[in-house]
């Protein structure tokens, strides 16, 4: 494939934007190359500055779960434009996509929108912090819950994809605050607690990792989160920027069975749109500005726009629910195509899927936290990930990532997606 004008415009970029990218992630800087220059997308494909057509198991890292351009997500949006993009003022459909989303998702009362996953996760431990009066937080080495100070500590996604899990600028006060777990291993988390005791204010979790690899809970993880929480008078976030919407109506908390304090939201409850969300149940949630004394606000938060999205979104999952179960389907089925394909050349690999969230690790062993997850081959996946896009299958630049499986991905897509992982493996 030929990429002349993506790298044309690359080099403009970068000359007025650092490194080219308004997100890291989205440079291929872990696996070598030029990034590719979006024109549009539809569906399940992308198209990219040079007429190559991609499919998409990026999906905006997400949000697109019903794929590109979905016509009742765009008519939303286009409608609304049309009537003022922006006021300051409360409006119905606030209300609206409120109402429906507390609806759909086990243990919230209220939820508060915000502009990013980001600000999500930062409010919600604000809010665990003044709701609980302690000031400690605990995380997980590569779990990744947005840019904010006190998470940039062994984060996941692209923070460890640059080497730089720790970021210069966030200061020692904030870091000395923030206590890394392993992920799956209760033992652990249970000795940071008692040497911290009476400290912690709230354990924030990916359900579901997605930001050091597909990583799901191993049994009775999370409900031992759970049970720890209570003993020691903790909050336990739920972030499901990434499960929300996704495994389920009712995200990683349906689908697992296990209650969250605070659970926080993004990705595809925006439709597209850049939105974020925290929830709760309503004793904590009123500890919020103006209620409360907790102070969080947005001049853009709930903007009409991004509601139209959300709801529109929203509306048609909670309408038809077939579709969790339709991905997750195509999901599987991807995997053991993969898996086929990677046996038949000998390749070393795991496999690590939950409902339409999957990765494959060049690792021998089970990938179930960080250190697992940073052993795999990142030459293998490089050539790999340079194969598929050659191939016309467009995967995360970086092993650290997930594949987002969507519903507009027909089995032939899915059948084109696994011929280019044989075509590939020969060659890793
Ligand atoms: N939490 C999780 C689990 C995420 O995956 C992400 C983004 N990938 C975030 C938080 C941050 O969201 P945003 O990029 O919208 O700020």
């Amino acid at each position: 494939m030929i990429y002349q004008r993506s790298s044309a415009l690359f080099k403009d970029a970068q000359k007025v934007i650092p490194g080219g990218v308004n997100s890291p992630v989205r440079a291929f800087k872990a696996v070598g190359g030029d990034p590719i220059f979006v024109k549009e997308a539809k569906g399940a494909y992308l198209y990219d500055e040079d007429g190559n057509r991609l499919i998409d198991y990026i999906n905006s890292w997400g949000p697109m779960i019903l794929g590109h351009a979905h016509p009742p997500v765009v008519n939303a949006v286009v409608e609304k434009a049309k009537k003022g993009t922006s006021f300051g003022m409360p409006t119905e459909i606030e209300t609206q996509i409120a109402e429906l989303a507390v609806a759909m998702v086990p243990n919230i009362d209220k939820i508060r929108f915000v502009n990013s996953g980001t600000e999500a996760c930062m409010s919600a431990v604000r809010l665990a912090r003044g709701y609980t009066q302690k000031d400690k937080i605990i995380k997980f080495a590569g779990c990744y819950h947005g840019h904010s100070d006190s998470f940039l500590i062994q984060a996941g996604s692209g923070a460890v994809t640059f080497g730089s899990p720790n970021s210069p600028g966030v200061t020692q006060g904030t870091a000395k605050d923030t206590l890394l777990a392993r992920y799956n291993d209760l033992e652990h988390v249970e000795g940071i607690i008692n040497s911290n005791k009476d400290e912690i204010s709230c354990i924030i979790i990916e359900p579901v990792a997605g930001n050091m690899g597909c990583i799901p809970p191993a049994k009775g993880f999370l409900e031992g989160l759970r049970s720890l929480c209570d003993t020691h008078n903790i909050l336990l976030i739920f972030d499901e920027v990434m499960t929300g919407f996704r495994l389920a109506k009712g995200g990683a908390q349906e689908v697992l069975g296990v209650d969250a304090d605070i659970v926080t939201f993004g990705k595809v409850i925006g439709g597209g749109l850049p939105v974020g969300a925290f929830a709760a149940r309503e004793e904590i949630m009123n500890h919020l500005a103006p209620l409360g004394p907790v102070y969080q606000a947005g001049t853009l938060s709930g903007n009409p726009l991004a509601m139209a999205a959300g709801l529109a979104m929203l509306t048609e999952l909670n309408t038809n629910q077939d579709i969790f179960k339709s991905i997750a389907d195509k999901t599987e089925y991807l995997h053991k195509g993969i898996a086929e394909a990677l046996d038949k050349h000998n390749i070393t690999y795991t496999i690590n899927r939950l409902g339409s969230m999957i990765s494959v690790h060049f690792a021998e062993d089970a990938v179930i936290d960080f250190d697992t997850a940073a052993n795999g081959n990142n030459d293998t996946f490089k050539k790999f990930f340079h194969g598929m896009l050659e191939n016309g299958v467009y995967i995360a630049p970086s092993a650290f990532e997930t594949w987002f499986i969507t519903e507009a991905l027909t089995y032939k897509d899915l059948d084109e997606t696994i011929l280019a992982v044989s075509k590939v493996a020969k060659t890793l």
